[in-house]
């Protein structure tokens, strides 16, 4: 007669194998943390990672939003090696930062470059939250004021999704000075008759709201996105006042005047472009390389033609941006320990 215990165990066992089968799989489904339902990842692209339970906005990467805004395989990323030094010698920065870069595949906090959105080539900037808290610290102003600029010289619209907890810390003062810096690049291009759109999503804070984030010429935001500079416990200590409930919202934003629009994750792509297309920028024939849009790109005259404000231009301007463009990153590629610097040379773009 068969041992009743070895039935027990064959059974535990069994049992054991079913649970385990119905965990969720980290590797291709992911809980929701506001209704904790779980989600097939391969259903999130076509959900544009909104949670198909509640409604809940994932935290999107860099990548994927790039993904899901820009025409396919029309991103081309500008300053990726670009990436922070430790100026402070701030304890376990470093690891930070490493770790950060194999979480989110990507050097540092943003990722730039130019892309098309409907056909409409623009420059694309995204602040990745993932990458310790999207913080702006040297690198990361350096790539979005090198973008901005870059957007200037090229006259192309400008949109940087943005998504940080501000200022990042363990670069002290740096990190801060990186306000005026972009701030000053926003204001430049403004002035020579750019157009800015700044996306905030969820969250926008300290001094990412307070610079580029706030200076858009259109200010859209994602449904339910936390903005805002300081944490209510702080301003409430600093006002000595109760502050109103929800007041950090977008939609508390907008009803305030502080956003033009909040848009649906899943409509911003055509929000963009008709944007784009008010302001009169066109889309491009498809045979039109968008290297032509980049650095030492051959195509000068079509470049300068694709809207009727770069006739508008000062041709000294357009005549130095090739060079300048190709020596902006080799400049800035010295080892002072108060700059970024470059890891490895700017991909092949062509
Ligand atoms: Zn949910």
């Amino acid at each position: 007669m068969a041992n009743p215990l070895n039935a027990f165990e064959k059974r535990k066992q069994a049992l054991q194998s079913l649970k385990q089968l119905r965990r969720p799989n980290p590797d291709k489904q992911k809980t929701c943390p506001a209704c904790q339902a779980t989600i097939e990842k391969k259903k999130l692209m076509s959900t544009f990672y909104v949670c198909p339970h509640c409604g809940h906005y994932l935290t999107l990467g860099a990548k994927r939003r790039v993904r899901l805004t820009v025409d396919k395989d029309s991103f081309k990323e500008l300053g990726g090696g670009i990436v922070s030094t430790d100026p402070l010698d701030f304890p376990e920065y470093q690891e930070k930062v490493r770790a950060a870069a194999e979480k989110t595949k990507i050097h540092e906090a943003v990722l730039t470059g130019v892309g098309r959105i409907d056909g409409i080539p623009a420059a694309v900037g995204v602040l990745d939250s993932r990458f310790l808290m999207g913080s702006m610290g040297v690198a990361v102003g350096d790539k979005i004021a090198r973008l901005i600029e870059y957007a200037d010289r090229r006259d192309l619209p400008l949109i940087i999704f943005s998504a940080s907890g501000g200022a990042r810390m363990q670069e002290g003062i740096l990190s801060l000075m990186q306000m005026a810096k972009t701030a000053a690049a926003v204001e430049q291009f403004s002035e020579n008759g750019g157009l800015f759109i700044s996306v905030l999503t969820h969250p926008t804070t300290g001094g990412v709201t307070a610079s580029f984030a706030s200076l858009g010429d259109v200010i859209l935001a994602e449904p339910g996105a936390l903005i805002g500079f300081a944490g209510p416990r702080v301003i409430e200590q600093t006002l000595g006042e109760k502050l109103p409930e929800g007041f950090q919202s977008a939609e508390f934003m907008l009803e305030h005047g502080f956003l033009d629009a909040i848009v649906e994750r899943k409509d911003l792509k055509k929000a963009l472009s008709q944007l784009l297309k008010l302001h009169g920028y066109r889309s491009q024939a498809p045979s039109r390389s968008i290297t032509n849009f980049l650095p030492g790109g051959k195509d000068r005259s079509k470049e300068q033609n694709f809207t009727d404000r770069t006739a508008a231009r000062d041709a000294d301007r357009s005549a130095d941006a090739d060079a300048d463009a190709d020596s902006a990153v080799s400049a800035d590629a010295s080892d002072d320990r108060f700059i970024a610097k470059q890891i490895d040379p700017e991909p092949d773009l062509k």
